[in-house]
């Protein structure tokens, strides 16, 4: 398997070079014989090329088989025509990754105000309230005025059917529950249409019992009663904001793994952005960009039939587990150690398994 490596800014490179020592470690592990290709992406590549991305890395990227992207600073890119493109929207975009999961448990060993629960979000991803990827050209927020803006929604009956498939095939993997978020009550036509197609879909999952719930209202179910949840798909900005809050729930924003997917390629990416605060000072916790790892290799063995990989990404979700329950992690949540020395139990860990 040949994966691209780009650590990103901000927490991105200590991130990324624990997720790499856990990646190789399992690839000698397991044989999974693993390429791993570096490269730049963000403020380097702006520096380096002009540009945050380019289509030599594109290029790159689509002849491999998956792509490990370290956290951006998005905040600092606002000019398309001087190069700052977005790299998250750059590969979600167009490599049309339109399906976003950002898993969220409680682990052993990590105090929460709820009680244990385990739980994924479904996340569309290429269209919603996003104004950088709803439009073909430009952007979707207008200044009207230098006192008026207007912001469009973009939601497709598409792109609502294919992400509720994904979430339906996820739910038949685990307990067969799905709620489905939304604003129907404000927003009628759009997520009208994404309850329509939710349901649509439905008809092809008789096993999978369906929920929906209001957006605000979740917010409250999901912190006084986390466990009642198993998959929730959602719109764009609705999944971005909900899955902040459940991986804060389950211990820090620094446990949120995710991977974004499409029918052809797929890219690991922590839920988190670039965390400057606390950038360069050994303290991020690296655990949601190595789940968002296990998580690439989870989705390879699936693509290719080689369970091997299926293998390598559970011992990385049994090793991160056990690290918490024996305080072997940063201090967010809990543990004593640095960024580095939480890859090196992690390491450890994985060989000794
Ligand atoms: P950006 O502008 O790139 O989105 P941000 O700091 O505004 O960066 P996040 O990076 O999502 O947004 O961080 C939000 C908060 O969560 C910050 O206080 C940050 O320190 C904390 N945080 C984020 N990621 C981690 C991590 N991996 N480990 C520990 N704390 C984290």
């Amino acid at each position: 398997m040949k994966v691209v490596v780009l650590p990103g800014d901000g927490i991105g490179p200590e991130t990324m070079a624990v997720t790499v020592d856990v990646l190789q470690t399992v690839s000698d592990k397991f044989g999974l014989n693993l390429v791993l290709m570096h490269d730049i992406a963000g403020h380097d590549s702006l520096k380096k090329h002009g540009a945050t991305v380019t289509p030599a890395l594109l290029d790159k990227v689509k002849n491999a088989d998956g792509l490990m992207l370290g956290p951006m600073a998005t905040y600092d890119f606002k000019d398309e025509a001087k190069g700052e493109i977005n790299p998250s929207k750059f590969f979600r975009k167009s490599l049309d990754l339109f399906a976003n999961i950002r898993p969220s448990r409680t682990y052993p060993g990590i105090k929460t105000i709820t009680s244990p629960f385990d739980l994924v979000v479904v996340r569309e991803n290429t269209e919603g309230f996003y104004a950088d990827r709803n439009v073909e050209s430009g952007n979707s927020e207008i200044l009207v005025t230098p006192d008026v803006a207007i912001s469009l929604r973009r939601i497709t009956r598409d792109c609502c059917e294919r992400i509720a498939r994904s979430a339906f095939q996820l739910a038949m993997q685990r307990r067969r529950h799905l709620t489905l978020v939304h604003k129907h009550n404000v927003l009628k036509i759009t997520d009208g249409i994404f309850l329509d197609a939710c349901h649509r879909v439905a008809a092809e999952f008789p096993e999978v019992t369906v929920d929906d719930i209001i957006v605000d209202a979740m917010m409250a179910h999901v912190v006084r009663a986390p466990d009642r949840f198993d998959v929730i798909v959602t719109t764009n900005m609705f999944g971005d904001i909900l899955s902040d809050l459940t991986a804060e729930l389950s211990g820090s924003l620094g446990l949120g793994g995710s991977l974004n997917a499409g029918l052809h390629n797929a890219m690991g990416q922590a839920a988190h952005g670039s965390a400057p605060d606390i950038a360069g000072q050994d303290i991020a916790n690296p655990l949601s960009l190595v789940t968002s790892a296990a998580m690439l290799l989870g989705w390879h063995a699936h693509r290719s039939g080689n369970q091997a990989y299926l293998q390598a990404s559970r011992a990385i979700e049994t090793a991160i587990t056990t690290c918490i329950a024996a305080g072997e992690s940063t201090r967010d949540i809990g543990g004593k150690l640095g960024t580095h020395a939480t890859g090196q139990a992690l390491v450890k860990r994985l060989q000794q398994s």
